[in-house]
């Protein structure tokens, strides 16, 4: 794995690319920025900071290879947390308002996660007292 060396949380003054979902990071919006080294090479990894948030929520460093998580991993987690979440068997395909950019459905992941967060403790307390 790499090591990170520094991890900084810029404001950008020029559009970058989003290494994880290759959307685009737009001006004045805040974003990651890591500074790693792996193999003796010293390099930045720069993503949206909701990209770097829903991978470490889906826990995709977990089975990365050893050179880290890679864009083309990245996306092809979200593909398949989308197909097993929201699949639409009528239409043979996940619903169309899955079908976004991976950016898109990175922001809309982390938001269903935040939900169901706040959601669970409040359905445990519901059974507990329809228990008792
Ligand atoms: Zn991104």
């Amino acid at each position: 794995m790499p090591t990170i060396l520094r991890e900084t949380y810029p404001t950008a003054r020029k559009e970058h690319g989003c290494e994880f979902c290759c959307e685009k990071i737009a001006i004045g919006q805040k974003y990651v920025r890591q500074t790693n080294i792996y193999d003796g090479t010293i390099y930045d990894f720069v993503t949206h900071q909701e990209c770097n948030e829903v991978a470490h929520e889906l826990n995709m460093y977990d089975d990365c290879d050893d050179s880290g998580l890679d864009g083309d991993s990245f996306r092809e987690n979200l593909n398949a947390y989308v197909y097993v979440n929201h699949y639409n068997e009528h239409t043979d395909d996940v619903y169309t308002s899955w079908q976004l950019n991976h950016y898109e459905i990175a922001k809309k992941i982390l938001k269903e996660l935040k939900t169901e967060k706040q959601n669970g403790p409040y359905n445990k307390i519901q059974r507990q007292k329809h228990i008792r």
